[in-house]
């Protein structure tokens, strides 16, 4: 078999190669023997032998057992139950001094192996499923028109890197799984999502996030949201709709249009459209309407149209 190649290091080959080196080290860790000492009972006889051996006492059960029956534990387990963090973690779990060693018989040692793993899974499937339902959602709302957010998203020009949109094994590699309570957050927020725009923010920076989006500045004129609105006469919803589908100028400058305007011209442009000879982007620019705007009506509509579809 020889050595591997360098390109056969898959991450998972270098961690085991990792994790066997490092126990082989810490089995002549003195602490260890410490340990071992400190539960030395008594010689008797090694009832499966018939020899005379040196006995070490059970922190679990409390029973007396030959060297051979009996293992160092950490007592903090070398991978904490919440999942692997950090090699440094990892090592200063490892290499720990005697107090948070304990011995323990085989016996006792795979139950309490079993329970801590089943732990870690059940953890881990709790992650795996927030993480995997935040790459779904990144994609409808960027790649589904019918999507109720693809307005501030998709239909804004925001879009999904083509690895990530693939496959969620890639977008998992990138970001890692999805701490409990944290969001998938883009760090520019005009930014597509993809590796170097996006992390997994706290609760804290959601926050600050928040916060941070509330002024905008037009033409030299910074307000927060309330202060435009006013300004334009229309309603803060309305205001802050408008940021999310149209550019900030035209946000801020945009007449108010009556809604029976609107009605009427979203009707010129569906009948307009329905004849077939302009495309969604080529009736937008005819109308001055946003595309984003278009693209809606074109995805409610559909919805409606499905709707009404009688059930076979
Ligand atoms: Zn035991």
């Amino acid at each position: 078999m020889g050595v591997p190649s360098l390109s056969e290091w898959t991450e998972g080959r270098k961690k085991s190669f990792i994790v066997s080196t490092l126990r082989a080290g810490n089995r002549r860790w003195p602490p260890r023997y410490n340990t071992l000492n400190a539960a030395k009972t008594e010689k008797r006889i090694n009832v499966s032998t018939g020899r005379l051996a040196q006995h070490y006492k059970c922190a679990e059960c409390l029973k007396e057992f030959p060297a051979k029956v009996v293992q160092v534990n950490h007592k903090e387990p070398v991978v904490p139950l919440t999942g692997f963090t950090t090699w440094d973690d990892y090592i200063n779990r490892m290499f720990c001094d005697d107090s948070k060693l304990e011995v323990l018989c085989i016996p006792c040692h795979k139950k309490l192996t079993l329970v801590e793993n089943n732990i870690r899974k059940e953890f881990k499937t709790t992650q795996e499923k927030g993480t995997y339902q935040s790459w779904l959602d990144m994609k409808s709302r960027c790649l589904n028109p019918s999507s109720g957010r693809y307005y501030t998203h998709g239909g804004r020009g925001i879009s999904v890197c083509p690895e990530w949109a693939d496959s969620y094994d890639s977008f998992k590699e990138s970001l890692g799984l999805k701490p409990d309570g944290f969001t998938l957050e883009r760090i520019d927020n005009d930014g597509n999502y993809e590796p170097s725009n996006c992390k997994w923010a706290s609760p804290k920076e959601q926050a600050q996030n928040r916060r941070s989006n509330i002024n905008i500045t037009h033409d030299g004129t910074t307000m927060n949201i309330q202060q435009w609105a006013d300004s334009l006469g229309i309603s803060h919803s309305s205001m802050k709709k408008r940021l999310l589908t149209m550019s900030v100028e035209e946000a801020c400058t945009r007449e108010k249009v009556d809604s029976h305007i609107e009605n009427e011209l979203k009707q010129i442009i569906m009948t307009e459209y329905a004849l077939g000879e302009l495309s969604q982007t080529q009736l937008a620019k005819k109308h001055g309407v946003s595309q984003a705007v278009i693209s809606k009506w074109f995805s409610k509509e559909k919805k409606e149209k499905n709707a009404r579809k009688p059930k076979s």
